[in-house]
């Protein structure tokens, strides 16, 4: 399908085009999870590496949380909660209920068995398992042939700030406090410190099309680029760069990103994404209600596809996905 062209959302899936070759995708959670559900069937699965946020990742209860590692995991392995859009379908809340009973704060409620995975995963990085393998043995026990490799091995949490001068890891921001909209900014110095996890940048190097999927830009997609040589490695690849707008008609489709941009003194549209990504990507997907800003989009160099973008099902995000890469190849 030639740029420009779009899809028809109510017809059948065509028999998908794949690329076979390697494909790295940058991911936060929910958005992310829902385009990875069709990137792999628009990529060869066993040759996509998604490199994802972990600037979200906290100790809760004594057990080590990895929020868009396990969203996208689990959403992958069809086990997620699709109505919550994290933790695990059907899972149950005893400990969560028992803990509340004593009197500890529960405003991060984990599943039963969403918890056990996060108390496994606390002792064995404490026996000094890496969280690259722990994250790889947790896709492989689920039979994912697309690799999900942490963007860092080091502690990095993303922390906000309020206009009342609050400073809060961006877990006590998004739940505790319900993600307010008196953001004064948004801080990665620990995403800025730390090194890459083994295998980031031998994937971006290896990478023959990078995918930015439509992700929280201030909160998932900054953080990994903020990461030791990430951004480097990314401007230095000769793989097409192709990003998808977490925005839709000048909201986001779930989360605080409208609050964030703002923070960072971007406008809250699919322009104004654009904006933050054009100086290292090429390519740019974003929804057809913002077809009007098709021209200005363009402007800053970037080829870019006005599409359905919304993803409701399966079908949605391999459409997407599919029109992603074929930019990307496009532009090969
Ligand atoms: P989080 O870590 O769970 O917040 O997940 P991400 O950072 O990956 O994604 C959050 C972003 O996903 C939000 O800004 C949403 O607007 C965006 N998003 C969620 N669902 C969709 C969708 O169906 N289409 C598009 N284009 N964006 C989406
Ligand atoms: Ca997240």
């Amino acid at each position: 399908m030639p740029p420009g062209n779009n899809p028809d959302s109510s017809r059948p899936l065509p028999e998908t085009p794949k690329f076979n070759g390697p494909v790295v995708a940058l991911a936060g959670g929910v958005g992310a999870s829902r385009l990875l559900r069709g990137l792999v069937h628009a990529t060869d699965p066993s040759n996509l590496t998604a490199i994802v946020n972990t600037g979200d990742d906290r100790e809760f209860y004594g057990a080590y949380v990895c929020p868009d590692l396990d969203i996208v995991t689990y959403t992958l392995a069809e086990v997620v909660d699709l109505a919550k859009g994290f933790g695990l379908k059907g899972d149950t809340y005893g400990l969560m209920d028992a803990l509340g009973s004593f009197g500890h704060e529960t405003w991060f409620r984990l599943g039963d068995r969403d918890f056990a995975y996060c108390l496994h995963r606390t002792l064995r990085l404490r026996e000094g398992i890496s969280l690259a393998t722990l994250c790889d043995q947790h896709r492989r026990a689920h039979d994912l042939p697309c690799r999900i490799l942490p963007m860092t091995e080091d502690k990095a949490p993303t922390r906000v700030e309020l206009d009342d001068g609050r400073s809060l890891h961006f877990e006590e921001y998004l739940v505790r406090e319900k993600s307010p909209a008196n953001v004064r900014s948004v801080d990665l110095t620990a995403a800025e410190r730390a090194t890459p996890a083994e295998g980031v940048i031998e994937a971006i190097d290896d990478a023959e099309i990078i995918i930015v999927c439509p992700s929280n830009p201030v909160v998932s997609v900054a953080p990994i680029l903020a990461v030791q040589g990430v951004r480097d490695a990314i401007e230095r690849s000769n793989a097409p760069v192709v990003a998808i707008s977490p925005i839709i008609g000048g909201a986001p489709v779930k989360g605080p990103a409208d609050h964030l941009l703002r923070a960072i003194g971007c406008d809250v549209s699919a322009r104004g994404v654009a904006d933050l990504y054009h100086d290292w990507a090429q390519g740019f997907v974003f929804d057809e209600v913002d077809r009007d800003q098709l021209s200005e989009i363009e402007a800053m160099g970037l080829r870019a596809i006005a599409t359905p973008s919304l993803m409701r099902d399966v079908e949605a995000s391999t459409r997407l996905a599919t029109v992603a890469v074929e930019l990307a190849m496009s532009l090969r």
